[in-house]
């Protein structure tokens, strides 16, 4: 027989698998406590179920945990994490401090098969979706240490792409009984998957950020591939109907990337664009990488943007390069991941000390 783990498994899933065993419903709660609010890793230590239910449990099922392999911290706070998962793949979490309410920034797939031009993840194409289990983890590893108040699906990987895990994952992030966060600072981020996007709004209350990037559909073809299937109108009316937890925005990711997208022009038509949808923007000045062919977008460009944005009242941040390469970390992984692990290591120690 093959054990499940319970961290793959959504409440209602456990309320099932539990009722197939003949145990009551609310066994999955007092389950689901145990594991997300008191972190407990076996059955043993479920003090409220029977000693015969536990060694039950311990047959059919398991709870999986891991820890970061490296952690690094820059010196303005940004932790990064990596992590090894069961099959020898790493995935990293940042995590970004602001004024105590930090952000956590988790990966959704290994590499990712969306192949937009300017990131770093999709030139790696995809090697993995990451389960329910390995979602939720990473999340669980950083809270033992730090206090998590916001969680972005802005790592590796496209979250609608893995749409099953990702919706299951969301649903333990915000249930009562598990991990407790509010919908509404819980944000996932897509290149734009249409029909994924209607799913992801019926299945679950959820922020939703979309990475537009371009500002006609000739310029979005040629940076991101998925343009070509659901084309930027068809992306904007998805928005507008994705049903958002109350007062909420859409958020509007913009890669400013150097003579490509980050005209004057660029703003007017970006701005036309969004018109009557409620949303903020997040500006994203491009993170350079080896062997990239596009580059950052001066400071003047970046200000002028920015400045045509908030001109016309529309919330608008330029996220900055925390720690030099946190945009490097939150969206595009670094090659170095590819690496032996010796050498990361060496990294780090090198960097610390
Ligand atoms: N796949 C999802 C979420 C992960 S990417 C998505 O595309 O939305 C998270 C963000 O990082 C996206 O807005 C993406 O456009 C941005 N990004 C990717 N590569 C980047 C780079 N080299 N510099 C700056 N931002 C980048
Ligand atoms: Fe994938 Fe997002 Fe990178 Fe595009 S920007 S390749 S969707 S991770």
């Amino acid at each position: 027989m093959n054990k499940v783990d319970i961290k793959n498994l959504s409440l209602e899933e456990l309320e099932d698998f539990l009722q197939g065993l003949g145990k009551e419903k609310y066994r999955a709660k007092q389950i689901f406590k145990w594991i997300y609010q008191k972190n407990a890793t076996t059955f043993d230590q479920m003090s409220n179920l029977s000693k015969d239910f536990r060694n039950d449990l311990s047959g059919r099922a398991f709870v999986t945990t891991f820890g970061p392999e490296v952690e690094e911290s820059s010196p303005d706070g940004t932790r990064k994490y990596l992590f090894r998962l069961a099959d020898g793949a790493c995935v990293e979490s940042v995590l970004i401090p602001d004024e105590g309410r930090n952000t956590l920034c988790v990966s959704s797939q290994v590499g990712c098969a969306m192949g937009c031009r300017f990131c770093l993840t999709g030139s790696f194409g995809l090697e993995r979706n990451l389960s329910c289990a390995e979602i939720i983890n990473q999340v669980c590893a950083v809270k033992n240490t730090q206090d998590i108040r916001n969680i972005v699906f802005m790592g590796m990987g496209e979250p609608l792409a893995n749409l099953e895990n990702v919706i299951k994952a969301v649903k333990v992030l915000i249930s009562p009984d598990g991990l407790q966060f509010s919908n509404r600072r819980v944000t996932i981020s897509t290149s734009g998957l249409v029909p994924e996007m209607e799913i992801l709004g019926r299945s679950v209350t959820v922020n939703l950020a979309v990475s537009l990037n371009a500002t006609t559909d000739e310029q979005r073809d040629r940076i991101m591939p998925v343009n070509r299937k659901y084309p930027i109108q068809q992306l904007l009316a998805a928005c507008r109907k994705f049903p958002l937890p109350s007062r909420r925005m859409i958020t509007f990711e913009y890669v400013l990337i150097g003579g490509v997208n980050d005209s004057l022009d660029d703003a007017k038509r970006f701005v036309k664009l969004i018109h009557g949808i409620p949303a903020k923007v997040n500006l994203i000045p491009f993170n350079e990488y080896e062997g990239c062919v596009y580059k950052s977008p001066e400071q003047a460009e970046i200000d002028r943007f920015h400045k045509y944005l908030l001109d016309r009242n529309i919330t608008v941040i330029t996220r900055s390069s925390r720690g030099g390469d946190i945009s490097a970390a939150c969206g595009q992984l670094k090659g170095r991941l590819e690496r032996p692990l010796e050498s990361v290591e060496a990294e780090t120690r090198g960097k610390r000390g």
